[in-house]
């Protein structure tokens, strides 16, 4: 215990004076003997509060979370009943004052006759400030003053340790679609705004008992709690997909994006907040294959397909190290002669197990994964250096065109033209016998960084081809805009044309169309004699189809090369 009894010289106070913390000693009743200087200074109008509730509430003593203390828990009743404080942080307010004063609080009791307690109080109010601004960064993402990742695991983790009933709650993964064109083509502040806008959106429309945060990139996740049934999570996902489609008035641009989500029903055997996110994340990816709803509710069975991507992606990932992708051609030929004019250079992978894949099998996880871009890059190189190699051999073919597929993907690399230009180059491959394939589903951004591109590919020779069309936005209005030299026709319009009228007149309208725009037609598909003659009777100027030849190998394109120069 201090003992007070000679505290009273001048040089003690001025000791006591000039110490950063605030000393207040008082007696039995709580009367004050003695404050130093910085007591003054610090807890002017509050001191009487840390003996008593203040009657007129102006002043008051809370803990460090904020509630307010009662009678016996104030800081100088307890020293004077005995006790010893240590660093107790404290907050004290007064009413109608936005700024709250953190102390950190010691002392104890006194011996003496007169007094019986003293506190010392340290400001801690900048510290603190720092540690909650330390805090939010930990825990909030600053772009859109959302919980981040870590809050959100954090929040789960404890959700999980409370132990709920097996399906009364739900987290819910929200992947935005079509946010990376927004950024790519009109500059990463438009992109920055729309997600900050998405944010204070996404905010309002919150049930109670739930917590949205941003994953990062384009990623969000949602906890929602007290939930009665797995509708209830549908609906919501229903409502924020609603939210978040409605446009964004942004730059001059009215912006549309739109959402998948994923839903996971918790907390089930969920242990780890990670686990249950992963689950909301795979049910997330299985949307992007439905076509009649943007969400998708998490089941055992996804877990196996996830594990089953998992595994092809890091398979694709080795078959582009260890060249087991090959090259298969297609022959394109004249409709009125079927003459072969080009080849249309078709991926495939020859799998160590499985034989030959199809592309069917592997494009997507490759456009999921961003192993579409070395795998482009490698299609287009190869594709280059054998039709030059062929055309070294069969100097007949020096007219022949190879085209090549392109992924959405690729368009969003900053050095595209340079890439190309590179590899034609290297190869040595003119580039007016290039064909690039572009589905609709790189235009519906009408963005002039695409149509800048689409120049310049254009102005080095490289030939610009619409593949698939008729099956995306179906617009022929778009068509001018862009610097396409030939259009192909998908062959869901030449399957049934002969027997479906509209289909017909469909196909022969779009014909009319790319003539009078000066576009090339190949019509996709040609498998028989019947659509053959239909084509022929549109004047439709090229084909390719099982009915002129599958894709074929390397060495079965050399023996009908051979043959053709043979022939002419
Ligand atoms: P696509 O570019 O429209 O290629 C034409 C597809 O139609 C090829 O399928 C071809 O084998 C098939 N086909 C050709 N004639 C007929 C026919 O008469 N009847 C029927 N039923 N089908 C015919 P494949 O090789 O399976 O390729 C499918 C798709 O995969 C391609 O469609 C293309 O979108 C994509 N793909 C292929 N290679 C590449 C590539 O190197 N890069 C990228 N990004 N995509 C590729
Ligand atoms: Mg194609
Ligand atoms: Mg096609």
């Amino acid at each position: 215990m201090l003992d007070l009894a000679n505290l009273q010289t001048p040089l003690d106070v001025a000791i006591l004076d000039h110490l950063p913390d605030a000393i207040v000693v008082v007696g039995h009743q709580g009367q004050l003997l003695f404050c130093n200087h910085q007591a003054k200074v610090l807890l002017a109008g509050h001191l009487a509060s840390l003996w008593e509730i203040d009657g007129n509430d102006q002043h008051r003593v809370l803990d460090r979370h904020h509630c307010p203390l009662g009678r016996d828990q104030l800081p100088l009743k307890r020293v004077v009943a005995g006790e010893i404080l240590e660093n107790e942080e404290m907050v004290l307010a007064r009413r109608g004052a936005d700024h709250l004063l953190w102390v950190a609080v010691s002392g104890g009791p006194v011996s003496g006759d007169t007094a019986a307690g003293i506190l010392s109080l340290r400001n801690i109010s900048a510290y603190k400030q720092r540690e909650s601004q330390l805090h939010r960064r930990a825990y909030q993402d600053d772009l859109t003053q959302l919980p981040n990742r870590a809050a959100l695991i954090d929040h789960v983790n404890d959700l999980l340790a409370q132990g709920r009933e097996a399906e009364s709650m739900a987290l819910l993964f929200i992947d935005l679609d079509r946010f990376k064109a927004v950024n790519d083509s009109l500059g990463h502040w438009v992109g920055n705004q729309l997600l900050a806008d998405l944010g204070r959106r996404l905010q309002q429309t919150l049930p109670d008992h739930a917590l949205m945060a941003r994953l990062g990139g384009d990623e969000f996740a949602l906890v929602v709690d007290h939930l009665t049934s797995s509708d209830e999570a549908i609906a919501l996902a229903e409502a924020l997909r609603h939210t978040i489609t409605q446009p964004f008035h942004l730059a001059n641009h009215d912006l549309y994006i739109d959402a998948s989500i994923g839903i996971a029903p918790g907390p089930g055997p969920y242990r780890h907040a990670e686990d249950w996110l992963r689950d909301a994340d795979t049910a997330m990816y299985q949307v992007k294959d439905l076509a009649d709803r943007h969400w998708c509710m998490f089941d055992k069975s996804l877990q196996n397909l996830d594990s089953h991507r998992l595994q092809s992606e890091m398979a694709l990932r080795q078959a582009l190290e260890q060249n087991e992708l090959r090259l298969h051609y297609q022959p394109i030929v004249t409709i009125s002669n079927q003459a072969i004019i080009g080849f249309e250079a078709l991926v495939r992978w020859q799998h160590p197990d499985r034989g030959l894949l199809m592309p069917g099998e592997f494009i997507a996880i490759a456009e999921a994964s961003g192993l579409i871009i070395p795998l482009s890059w490698w299609v287009l190189e190869e594709a280059c250096r054998q039709m030059q190699a062929w055309t070294e051999a069969y100097p007949g073919i020096a007219h022949f065109t190879v085209s090549v597929n392109m992924s959405s993907k690729q368009f969003f690399q900053k050095d595209l033209v340079e890439k190309v230009q590179a590899i034609l180059t290297k190869t040595g491959f003119d580039p007016h016998r290039l064909k690039l394939e572009i589905t609709e589903g790189v235009l519906i951004d009408h963005s002039d960084s695409i149509i800048a591109t689409l120049e310049q590919l254009r102005a080095i020779g490289i030939r610009l081809a619409v593949d698939d069309f008729g099956t995306g936005y179906s617009s022929l209005s778009y068509l001018h805009r862009f610097p396409f030299d030939c259009l192909k026709i998908d062959r869901s319009f030449i399957e049934n044309a002969d027997q479906d009228f509209e289909k017909l007149e469909i196909l022969q309208s779009v014909v009319r169309l790319a003539w009078n725009l000066g576009l090339d037609v190949v019509a996709e598909g040609v498998e028989t004699h019947r659509h053959y003659a239909q084509l022929k009777a549109l004047r439709c100027e090229s084909g390719q189809g099982y009915l002129f030849s599958k894709p074929l190998p390397p060495d079965a394109v050399e023996q009908v090369l051979q043959q053709e120069t043979s022939r002419s």
